[in-house]
């Protein structure tokens, strides 16, 4: 007959199996990580580069219009210049039109920066595309083999819940209780192992909690090895159990 701590035991390594089960599921699996991380990063660089493309560009219409909107004002000063009756007139207006041209030049070469400017993000935005392609055939794929291993990790979840379920109509209500509480303290995990204190000078063999690494008095490593109750850690009071590699 199997024995109570080893039943406890086997609930939280099927418990553990569950929620890695569930997480993986509902998440990216590890071996994927990397390339998702790669993958949505160079995303965001080309989105990046197209935003500044899209700025350049608006800022080149902004330029043109603005020019046009000069030349209009400047064949309004031709229209005057027939009209004007004073020589103060006609200084005043050369002065406009002088200021009205040396305002297109500049916005002129403000629409030139904006072109090379776009220019270079295209250039930049063909080249990340084209490292991109690749990147992105692979996390498809990658993607794709993710999807197709999905199935196998739920129908593992759905053993271990029925697994799950059977250990816990097999220990007693009590002990169940106590493990639920622990558990609950401990995040899920309720399990310790009590691991035996490197003694580099002689002296009395002495152990301690694997979690928190508390004192073990000997008497409870005893009882904790006959696995017929639970006993908590003084400490973090997580229910103790002797490893396979420190038993015997
Ligand atoms: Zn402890």
């Amino acid at each position: 007959m199997t024995q109570l701590l080893e039943k406890i035991r086997a609930l939280q390594s099927a418990v553990d199996g569950l929620t890695e089960a569930e997480a993986r599921l509902s998440g990216i699996p590890d071996w994927m990580r990397e390339l998702h991380e790669e993958h949505a990063a160079r995303k965001a660089e080309i989105t990046a580069l197209e935003e500044v493309a899209e700025q350049a560009t608006r800022e080149r219409r902004e330029a043109e219009a603005e020019i046009a909107e000069i030349q209009a004002k400047l064949q309004r000063y031709q229209t005057q210049i027939n009209q004007v009756t004073t020589q103060r007139e006609y200084g005043a207006l050369l002065q406009e039109i002088d200021t009205a041209k040396a305002r297109i030049t500049e916005v002129e070469e403000l629409g030139l920066a904006c072109m090379a400017r776009r220019d270079e993000a295209e250039a930049a935005i063909q080249e990340q595309r084209e490292a991109f392609q690749d990147l992105d055939q692979r996390y498809s794929e990658e993607l794709a083999k993710w999807e197709a291993e999905k199935p196998s990790v739920a129908s593992q979840a759905e053993e271990l819940r029925k697994r799950i379920a059977e250990l816990r109509g097999e220990i007693p209500r009590g002990y169940l209780s106590q493990y639920d509480r622990v558990a609950a303290r401990h995040n899920g995990d309720a399990l310790a192992p009590i691991r035996e204190l490197d003694n580099l000078r002689k002296g009395p063999r002495s152990w301690h909690c694997g979690s928190c690494n508390f004192n073990v008095r000997p008497q409870v490593l005893v009882e904790v090895s006959r696995k017929e109750s639970l006993l908590l850690c003084d400490s973090c009071k997580r229910i103790l159990y002797v490893p396979e590699e420190e038993e015997g």
